[in-house]
């Protein structure tokens, strides 16, 4: 009898995990089935703000494997199917059959816990208005892209401002639509820091977007149909045809954590390096779970398809008897909205203060290319550094087309434990079409130093 692998999600991680199971292990030494709640499988939610704004023209060009493509593969998929219930002691799942309603149980050798993060959804008045709209799913994005080509919609509220609303916010200007957004933090992307969110917030407004920060959602006004009408907020209603949220995510770890799997302090299902939870042959991936920050040697939610992706992969190798570890994150993320891109790394100000670092920064403005060729724009670059030794600590950048994937070197430098002294002088490429003739992410490394030589 092959052991009976089952896997809970199944998207990025779960898929991840259940094809890299599938590499290693014979049909005839390892049983592998999926469920998932939903339709698809392995899609790209990174990329459904440009099937929204209409840049990406077929959902179906989201989908990197579809069901009928996994199980072809040789792994089980069930779709339509959701976990309801985990008995780890007795190796069984309850499992609601979403086409009739039925409940069937199921039993497992081993487990991985897939299931992805739950959108932050305030439970406001009128929330339940036609046309207010979450983006965690392609479900969603189909949705939300026929209300705005086929509705007629022109004033669009965005809450939230952090990365998804930022590209949501794109996707709406892209569309064609009138485009507010609304958040109740001082700067939007609250990822970076407040001088660097002070230049998104600028370069957004000449972009078109309306920008109200410091700004409380109290609830959501409707017309007579049930429509949204207007996202209601301290003193002032805000006119609104469509709404969507994006007002982040946590774990989604609730199974996990009703079935006696130990979740920690960020909600995340807690796990070794090699993925494996605290029990026996359970293993969790993804949005789901808390990882390990290098920098500031705490566990932390982070919820990114580039760590569910790997972190995936290495339940794959180490459920079919491999070895392999995922080694943790420095919260490298990169984001865009029109031409405007932002970039971050390392730890911010604000959370280098919570880790207990006495830091410096060194903060330019210089340009994405010799200032002199065409095309060059403004570039803002953050470093900052342990004023103790040196070492890297963070990075944050802002600016135009092709400046934020410079975001990388630094994330080298700041995994590898780089000094901003030693980063300074790296042999970094240069030519007048791509930078000046000091990369401004070497400048600001530099004043970096200059900083801690001053004190
Ligand atoms: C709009 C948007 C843009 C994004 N952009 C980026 C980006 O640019 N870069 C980046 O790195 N990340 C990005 N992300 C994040 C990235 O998409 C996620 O980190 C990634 O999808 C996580 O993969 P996952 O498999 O852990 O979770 P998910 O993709 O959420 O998959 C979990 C799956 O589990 C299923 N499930 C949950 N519970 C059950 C149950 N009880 N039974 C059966 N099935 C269940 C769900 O239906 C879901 O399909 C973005 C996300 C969104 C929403």
């Amino acid at each position: 009898m092959p052991q009976r692998l089952v896997v809970i999600g199944g998207d990025a991680a779960g898929m991840s995990a259940a094809s890299q199971a599938r590499r290693r292990a014979k049909p005839s030494e390892l049983e592998i089935v999926a469920f998932e709640r939903g339709q698809y499988t392995s899609y790209s939610a990174c990329g459904l703000p440009y099937f929204v704004g209409g840049l990406v023209k077929d959902a179906q060009d989201l989908i990197a494997r579809s069901p009928d493509e996994h199980r072809a593969n040789g792994i089980d998929v069930r779709t339509g199917h959701e976990v309801v219930d985990v008995d780890v002691d007795a190796r069984q799942l309850m499992v609601r059959r979403h086409r009739d309603h039925s409940t069937i149980v199921e039993g497992f050798d081993q487990l991985v816990f897939a299931t992805g993060a739950v959108p932050v959804k305030p439970d406001l008045p009128g929330s339940d208005a036609k046309g207010i709209y979450g983006i965690q799913t392609i479900t969603d994005g189909i949705a939300l892209r026929e209300h705005v080509v086929h509705s007629g919609v022109r004033r669009a509220v965005v809450v939230g401002g952090g990365y998804v609303g930022l590209e949501m916010a794109e996707a709406m200007t892209r569309a064609g639509l009138d485009v507010v957004l609304l958040d109740r933090s001082p700067q939007p992307m609250n990822t970076i820091d407040p001088d660097m969110g002070a230049v998104v917030a600028d370069v957004l407004r000449g972009l078109g977007i309306e920008l109200h920060m410091e700004v409380a959602v109290h609830g959501f006004e409707q017309d007579a149909d049930g429509n949204v009408a207007a996202v209601a907020t301290e003193g002032h209603a805000f006119p609104a045809d469509i709404v969507v949220l994006g007002l982040g995510v946590k774990p989604g770890s609730r199974l996990a954590h009703d079935a006696g799997v130990a979740v920690g302090t960020t909600g995340g299902i807690v796990t070794d390096r090699r993925m494996a939870t605290k029990t026996e042959g359970v293993w969790a991936a993804g949005d789901c779970v808390e990882t390990f920050h290098r920098v500031s040697r705490r566990p932390v939610a982070m919820a990114l398809g580039t760590h569910a992706n790997k972190q995936g992969k290495v339940v794959g190798d180490n459920v079919t008897g491999g070895y392999s570890a995922f080694p943790g994150v420095i919260g490298t993320a990169v984001t865009k909205v029109c031409e405007l891109e932002v970039a971050r790394t390392g730890l911010s100000e604000r959370e280098a203060h919570a880790a207990g670092f006495e830091f410096v920064v060194g903060r330019i403005e210089s340009t994405t290319r010799a200032a002199y060729y065409p095309d060059s724009s403004t570039l803002h670059v953050k470093v900052l550094a342990d004023a103790r030794n040196g070492t890297m600590l963070g990075a944050q950048i802002v600016g135009r087309e092709g400046a934020a994937k410079r975001i990388d070197v630094l994330a080298t430098a700041i995994w590898t434990g780089m000094t901003a002294d030693e980063f300074s002088m790296l042999d970094l490429a240069y030519a007048p079409p791509y930078s000046p003739v000091w990369d401004p992410t070497l400048v600001a490394a530099r004043k970096a130093v200059a900083e801690i030589n001053s004190r």
